[in-house]
């Protein structure tokens, strides 16, 4: 993208109405404006961070056997009277009627739709395990939306829901989840926590939250620092074996941490080495039983005769609130410091001097290297305006072309991270960022 031609309306002035780090800075650098109370529009490159963070979950959902599919955001009142939710769930459900007075809504959630679509597909034992997903915007009513995406109206949500024959293969759906979320936040560089949840209006007997560690979180959190040490990439654990999925489960579970709700003092005091920090949720999984399967009348064809009622979960994670929260992770003064898994745009090419044969020559030889990826700050604008909004949108690698080098075919390459500058040739810069 030439940023001449981009519409990512960089602030110098930090917006009044930003509390938090994030939100400022999803302002600042560009990324998002917001439409109405808690909607927001997601500008190019904020939009780019968004599809990012769904490719990860989305592959990750894949490899532990979920399926990608796609429901609608407008639901029929009908099917939520069948569950009995209908009138349950309160002002934070928008309620639509259309011109033939039939009532509809906004979808908070999707376990009635697809527990009717399985109901409609699915008439035997053989057809399960079932585990499905999709990423969709959802609305809730906030009381009090704030700080930008963390808690919007209007957000963007994965879903995956499980239908298992009985309890023990829920709890397998269950663990292949958790795996499926420790690698996903894992591969956007994030710490994240699971602890033991009330199941709220969901309902349902077993509820972990996943907790990414933030000075601005919602919560008071206290862990135990073996959680630091765990790693859940390359083969780990293999989500489709019964031991590693124990395992994993166990090593997840056996160690120390709650949120202040859930906090326990004695339990705490055994902890030989203690965290505590505030803590943002980013993800929130159920085991809930026959819950839906039950009242919308699911059934199944049962090995030995008979029917059966499958057991559903749920599995929730905040792709949008997930922008906010990796940027409270990952920021300093001067703005966003992007991991590359997430990032906009791999680099920035910040041409010094438009116009300037050789900085162009040099400037579109690498922006054509990018077919069309990186951003290219072909601006008339001052260098220090230039690297000010670079460092403010938190671009992994800055190459900064100016006309000295230009001559030599030598450009400065800075990783944002750390700050460390090189002077490389063209070539060798982007091999450096190719990794
Ligand atoms: P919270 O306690 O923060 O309201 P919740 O328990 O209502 O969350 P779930 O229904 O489990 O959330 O939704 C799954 C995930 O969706 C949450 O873990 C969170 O990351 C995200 N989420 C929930 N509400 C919002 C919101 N208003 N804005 C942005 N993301 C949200
Ligand atoms: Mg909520």
């Amino acid at each position: 993208m030439r940023l001449s031609r981009s519409l990512i309306p960089t602030l110098k002035e930090t917006p009044s109405e930003a509390q938090i780090a994030s939100h400022r800075l999803m302002l600042r650098a560009g990324l998002v404006r917001q439409t109405s109370s808690g909607i927001y529009a997601w500008l190019p490159a904020g939009w780019k961070v968004l599809q990012n963070i769904s490719r990860i979950v989305t592959e990750e959902q894949e490899a532990v056997g979920c399926q990608a599919m796609l429901m609608p955001t407008i639901q029929s009142a009908d099917l939520w009277r069948q569950s009995g939710r209908y009138d349950a769930y309160g002002p934070e459900m928008l309620r639509i009627t259309d011109r033939h007075q039939r009532e509809l809504l906004y979808g908070p959630t999707n376990e009635e739709m697809l527990t009717d679509l399985v109901r409609q597909g699915v008439k035997s034992y053989r057809d399960l395990p079932q585990m499905l997903f999709h990423i969709q915007w959802k609305f809730r009513d906030e009381v009090r939306p704030r700080f930008g995406v963390m808690r919007g109206r209007e957000f963007l949500m994965k879903d995956a829901y499980s239908f298992d024959l009985d309890y023990a293969g829920a709890v397998v759906s269950y663990r292949r989840q958790m795996l499926a979320y420790m690698r996903s936040f894992q591969r956007m560089g994030l710490k994240a926590i699971p602890m033991v949840a009330d199941t709220g209006p969901i309902g349902g007997n077993l509820s972990h939250e996943f907790i990414v560690l933030a000075p601005t979180g919602e919560s008071q959190v206290y862990f135990d620092a073996a959680f630091e040490k765990l790693d859940f990439g390359g083969d780990t654990y293999n989500a489709f074996s019964d031991a590693d999925l124990e395992r994993c489960y166990s090593d997840l579970t056996t160690h120390y941490a709650a949120t202040d709700e859930k906090h326990d003092e004695a339990a705490w005091a055994k902890v030989a080495d203690k965290r505590e920090g505030r803590g943002i949720e980013v993800g929130h999984i159920f085991y809930f039983g026959t819950k839906y399967s039950d009242p919308m009348g699911l059934r199944v064809a049962a090995q030995g005769g008979g029917d059966l009622i499958p057991h559903m979960g749920s599995y929730g994670v905040g792709v949008s609130r997930l922008v906010g929260a990796l940027i409270e992770a990952f920021h300093d003064e001067a703005g966003i410091i992007w991991p590359d898994s997430v990032a906009p745009f791999p680099a920035v090419i910040v041409n010094l001097k438009p116009g300037d044969a050789g900085c162009d020559e040099l400037s579109e030889k690498a922006y054509a290297a990018f077919k069309g990826q990186a951003l290219y700050d072909d601006r008339e604008e001052r260098a220090g305006a230039k690297f000010a909004d670079a460092d403010l949108m938190g671009h992994p690698w800055q190459i900064v072309i100016g006309p000295r080098g230009a001559k030599t075919g030598t450009v400065e390459l800075k990783r944002r991270a750390t700050g460390e500058k090189v002077e490389v040739s063209l070539e060798d810069a982007l091999a450096k960022i190719a990794g």
